[in-house]
């Protein structure tokens, strides 16, 4: 198996003005030890993007979007590019995060379409792919959670573009979570899938993060899974000490 770098990314949300994305990037950064391991990515609003950027230059963190239009450029009212993304300083886009499957009724299809844009400005995709409560009572999360790997993916990924977080809708910011070993079957289920259509290597070098109610408290035991290769974190990174305590915990 091909060694994957642990990635512990922070997903802000609707949250942070530009100040205090700066105080938050710069708590981030003066708390991360020389010895950090692990590859540590924040996700602020399009607004703090680039103070967020400004904040963290120079230093480990990266800086990362939480959505893109999938085109090029042109009458999307509203809408950012994964052009603009990386001129204000982005190495991964967030796509197909559940809350905008939900919120906008995004498809698998509309994420694929995501997906080739942001691999088209040579930025990496971290795509969200999990199931809701009724889907797992009714044993269908291997299903679903296969359709949405099989559709929200385009060709192309590489173990370098591709990163995969499985998010159980009903653990996202409600504190509940699936078993370690629950999650972990679930990402061995998503491997055998990127295996089925991109190969051993981009199987084997993809990472796949948890994600849902990740905290201080259980990111020692979601992070020591051989089958989980980080984590993507909502409200936990709001906070520097519980961001910082996740990151150490890797
Ligand atoms: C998320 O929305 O990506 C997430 C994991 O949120 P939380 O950590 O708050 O559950």
């Amino acid at each position: 198996m091909s060694q994957r770098i642990t990635l512990i990314a922070g997903n802000w949300k609707m949250n942070n003005l530009a100040a205090d994305a700066v105080t938050l990037c710069k708590d981030i950064g003066s708390g991360l030890g020389s010895d950090t391991k692990a590859e540590v990515l924040v996700c602020p609003t399009f607004t703090a993007l680039i103070p967020a950027r400004d904040a963290i230059a120079g230093g480990a963190i990266k800086l990362g979007a939480q959505d893109c239009h999938a085109s090029e450029k042109g009458a999307h009212t509203g809408d950012v590019s994964a052009a603009m993304l990386k001129d204000a300083g982005c190495t991964y886009v967030i796509l197909g995060h559940s809350e905008r499957r939900t919120d906008h009724g995004e498809s698998d299809g509309d994420v694929a379409a995501k997906v080739a844009a942001v691999w088209g400005a040579s930025l990496k995709a971290i795509v969200c792919v999990g199931e809701t409560e009724t889907e797992r009572n009714n044993g269908s999360t291997t299903d679903v959670v296969s359709r949405q790997i099989e559709h929200s993916i385009p060709a192309g990924a590489t173990a370098d573009n591709l990163v995969v977080a499985y998010e159980p809708v009903w653990a996202i910011g409600t504190g509940r979570t699936p078993s370690v070993s629950d999650a972990s079957a679930v990402h061995a289920t998503i491997r055998d899938n990127l295996r089925r259509r991109f190969g051993d290597s981009v199987a084997d070098g993809t990472r796949i993060l948890y994600g849902g109610s990740m905290k201080p408290e259980n990111a020692a035991d979601f992070l020591a899974d051989t089958e989980i290769d980080g984590g993507l974190i909502g409200g936990a990174s709001l906070k520097a000490p519980d961001f910082l305590a996740i990151i150490n915990a890797a």
